[in-house]
């Protein structure tokens, strides 16, 4: 039997306006269109894991607000446990608002509310969700000391750990995080801001993740959009190869292939067909529009899987 996946991480609401252009300080602008939507990357991993039939919990903080119950409701329609998702009285849920111009450039801003309320000692009542999980994943929209405690709680109890490092930190990760790590995976301006370089550095891939593994991490899986990914591991490098799609709407992408890669993970696949599989359900992802809106269920994978 498949075992479960425990997400500890975020959710927000996507606020996105469309708009002919970006206003000027002190302009006001009509916006073309607007649309809110489901977000968060815990949020978001653990709802792609969920349609593919996975077992998920979430823990995690919503706000005192209207968004906290389309959360939670979002939350119970795709079968999601978040008993652990607790609203905070008197704080606002996480929020993004985002401006999208005609070509599809875009200027967020995220406002954690709820999330950043997540502590360490309040992943004590969540123990047990923890404990019997097959698989933990995080992300860093959520306090970095609780991803911290989370990841130690899950090591101890012999639990498997998952870590996506974005957004990618802009202080150093505590010393010996990564080392609670077995499978890190991350994009490739994440892995160059994690080897201590600029964003946009140019980076050997393979390099750099060989240099995490040096600092502890179990695997590192790189995601490079449309050229597919990389697995990095003590067994060497494996390629994991794009499925060619047009590409509508890449928003989310990351997320879907870390939810289906738990998915196929906790089923039983072993690692790289986990990935292939991954691979092709973040690549149906980017056919659709939206984040959460894009991701398939098990039945519309099934078929573009065909
Ligand atoms: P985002 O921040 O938009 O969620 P990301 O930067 O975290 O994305 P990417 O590396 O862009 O993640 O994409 C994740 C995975 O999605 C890729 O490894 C690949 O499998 C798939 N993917 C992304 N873009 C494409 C594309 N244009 N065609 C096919 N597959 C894609």
């Amino acid at each position: 039997m498949a075992g479960r996946i425990v997400v500890i991480g975020s959710n927000m609401i996507d606020l996105v306006t469309y708009a002919r252009r970006m206003p000027e300080r002190g302009e006001t602008l009509e916006a073309e269109r607007f649309q809110s939507g489901f977000g968060g990357k815990g949020a978001n991993q653990a709802v792609a894991a969920a349609l593919l039939g996975s077992e998920v919990a979430m823990i995690g903080r919503v706000g005192d607000d209207d968004f906290a119950t389309g959360t939670l409701a979002n939350f119970a329609r795709h079968g999601i446990d978040a008993t652990h998702v607790v609203r905070v009285p008197g704080v606002a849920s996480g929020v993004a608002p985002i401006l999208v111009e005609p070509g599809g450039e875009n200027r967020i801003l995220i406002a954690p509310g709820a999330n950043a309320h997540l502590l360490p000692k309040d992943l004590l009542p969540a123990r047990g969700l923890v404990e019997g999980a097959a698989l933990a994943i995080f992300q860093l929209e959520i306090r970095t000391e609780t991803v911290l405690a989370g990841l130690e709680m899950a090591r101890k109890a012999g639990v498997a750990t998952l870590l996506n490092p974005a957004p990618a930190p802009d202080a150093p990760l505590p010393e010996g995080m990564l080392g609670l790590v077995d499978h890190l995976v991350l994009n490739q301006s994440e892995l160059a801001i994690l080897s201590g370089l600029a964003p946009d550095a140019e980076i050997d891939v393979i390099d750099s993740a060989n240099g995490l593994l040096a600092r502890g991490v179990g695997r590192v899986v790189v995601t490079l959009g449309a050229r597919g990914a990389r697995l990095v591991g003590p067994e060497g490098v494996a390629v994991i190869a794009p499925v060619p799609v047009t590409a509508l709407d890449t928003t989310g992408a990351g997320d879907a292939f870390i939810g289906a890669f738990a998915h196929f993970l906790v089923s039983g696949s072993p690692l790289e067909t986990a990935l292939a599989a991954a691979s092709r359900y973040a690549a149906l992802s980017v056919t659709r529009p939206g984040t959460q809106s894009s991701y398939a269920d098990r039945a519309s994978f099934a078929r573009f899987s065909a």
